[in-house]
């Protein structure tokens, strides 16, 4: 099940941790997909490109 992140004060959504924004502090997780907030650009395009390395759970 892949994970979403996104900073407390942010609306965009990661879940590729090699992306290169992806927030390393003062971040939520959520285990499903979210219905608001936007999705990272760059995620998007490693998830296209089958280069995204999903986040786990630590
Ligand atoms: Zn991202």
């Amino acid at each position: 099940m892949p994970i979403y992140r996104r900073k407390n004060n942010g609306d965009t959504w990661h879940w590729c941790n090699n992306c290169s924004v992806l927030p390393t502090s003062d971040y939520k997780e959520v285990k499903r997909k979210p219905t608001s907030g936007k999705f990272c650009n760059q995620c998007t395009g490693k998830e296209k490109k089958g280069n995204c390395e999903k986040i786990g759970i630590a």
